[in-house]
């Protein structure tokens, strides 16, 4: 697609000593994606003016746009602006209107203006001054031979808002956008990445446009397909079509699509199907019905969420028997299905769903090590149970816990069996 050569260049010590991460080069290159601009190379170099100066030629003499960000400050560390004088001989100029603005920031504040904070005024000669309606250094940008340089500020909130107001159509006009690229992502759960990777292997053969990448975030998985064309239309088409053949290999554990969320895809199942849910937690502690609680909405759907810790609490607030309590235990089969059956019977709601189960580190044993969990589902008058045996530490067996849970409840919702519910950590 983009023939032309875009380059990012992020600039401070603080990205070298991995004090911060580089977040500015991931937004500018999504920003320009929506251009149909993809970002040829980027990189990092610390304040030394000799290493900004000459990153700065080679940039120039090799790309036709290159974004710069950082450096722009009032410290003595903030060296970008001399620096691009000294490579292009273009000296720093300073530019009123800058100095003005920065005065008057200063005034309504109320703080003190240093000497200092008026170098940021002063701009390579020749430069057009890109105004920084979030803070006290401006950007500008430069012309050298083939390539535009933009400099822009480190700080990410001031650059993403100058990228929006004035850097993306500067970019735009100079060069003509060069076709559509679109993508889309697919939220998998239930599958390891490597078990994943076999299923879609060869899935977008023939699709010459799409490109498929897996991107793990513990505890899902998500396939991202990118599909670029010079025409938008068959860059859309081939992004449907990469989704179907996707679909159609991973099925039932892609619960959702780009901003989807396993509780929010519960949530609007449930709502849809005009089913109201209770839900009695004990070693997730709160989890899932925290994470149902976090989509707007939620009391649609959620009647009633217990944290039943202890054994008194499993018996007083849900009704789980002692001879279930004292026979198979806590950690049960039948103390989570009673764990649903209870939380649904007591609040009236129409579904009810459980955890009990050992986190860890200690209070496992051969029969019930760390990592145990039965899950329980309850609705109208059909009650189910599963195990599962989690890996990992404390935090991680709570948040795998949960999130089966909702993905059990999930696939239950759309017509699964329960009983074959196998996710790979049974
Ligand atoms: P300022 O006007 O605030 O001094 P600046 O252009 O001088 O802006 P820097 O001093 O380089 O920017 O960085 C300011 C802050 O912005 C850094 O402390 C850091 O938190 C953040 N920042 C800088 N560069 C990046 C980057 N590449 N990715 C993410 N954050 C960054």
């Amino acid at each position: 697609l983009s023939q032309v050569r875009v380059e990012v260049v992020t600039i401070g010590d603080e990205l070298l000593d991995g004090s911060i991460v580089d977040t500015n080069s991931a937004l500018i290159a999504q920003k320009l994606l929506g251009l149909g601009l993809e970002v040829w190379r980027m990189t990092s170099i610390g304040d030394e003016p000799h290493a900004i100066r000459s990153a700065l030629q080679e940039v120039a003499g090799r790309s036709r746009v290159a974004l710069v960000t950082g450096g722009l400050g009032p410290t003595e560390d903030d060296r970008t602006a001399q620096a691009a004088a000294e490579a292009f001989g273009c000296p720093l100029f300073l530019h009123q209107p800058s100095l003005d603005r920065i005065r008057e920031l200063f005034q309504s504040s109320g703080l003190e203006m240093t000497p200092n904070n008026e170098r940021q005024a002063w701009v390579p000669g020749g430069s057009e001054v890109i105004p920084n309606p979030m803070g006290t250094a401006p950007g500008f940008a430069l012309e050298r031979g083939q390539c535009l340089l933009v400099f822009l500020p480190g700080v990410p909130r001031e650059l993403e808002r100058m990228l929006e107001e004035t850097v993306l159509s500067m970019v735009a006009r100079r060069l003509e956008p060069q076709g559509s690229v679109v993508s889309r992502t697919l939220k998998v759960f239930g599958l390891t990445e490597a078990k994943m990777g076999q299923m879609v292997a060869g899935a977008l053969d023939g699709i010459p446009q799409a490109s498929l990448a897996s991107l793990p975030r513990y505890p899902e998985n998500r396939l991202k397909v990118t599909a670029r064309s010079a025409d938008p239309r068959q860059a859309l088409q081939a992004l449907d079509e990469a989704e179907r053949r996707l679909r159609e290999r991973v099925g039932r554990w892609v619960y959702g699509l780009d901003g989807d969320e396993l509780e929010s895809v519960v949530q609007a199942l449930l709502r849809r199907q005009g089913n109201r849910l209770a839900v009695a937690e004990s070693c997730t502690g709160g989890l899932v019905a925290h994470r149902l609680t976090e989509v707007p909405g939620c009391s649609d759907v959620l009647e009633w969420a217990v944290v039943a810790y202890s054994l008194r609490a499993k018996e007083a607030l849900l009704g789980v028997s002692r001879e279930i309590l004292e026979g198979p235990g806590p950690v049960s089969a039948q103390t989570a299905q009673a764990m649903a059956r209870g939380a649904m019977a007591r609040s009236g709601a129409s579904v009810g769903l459980a955890t009990t189960g050992i986190a860890g580190p200690g209070g496992g044993s051969q029969e019930t090590p760390v990592g145990t969990v039965f899950l329980g589902l309850a609705h109208g008058s059909r009650a189910w149970s599963r195990r599962f045996q989690f890996r990992g530490g404390r935090g991680n067996v709570k948040t795998i816990a949960a999130t089966v849970a909702l993905d059990w409840l999930r696939q239950y919702l759309l017509g699964g069996d329960p009983e074959a519910y196998g996710a790979p950590w049974r």
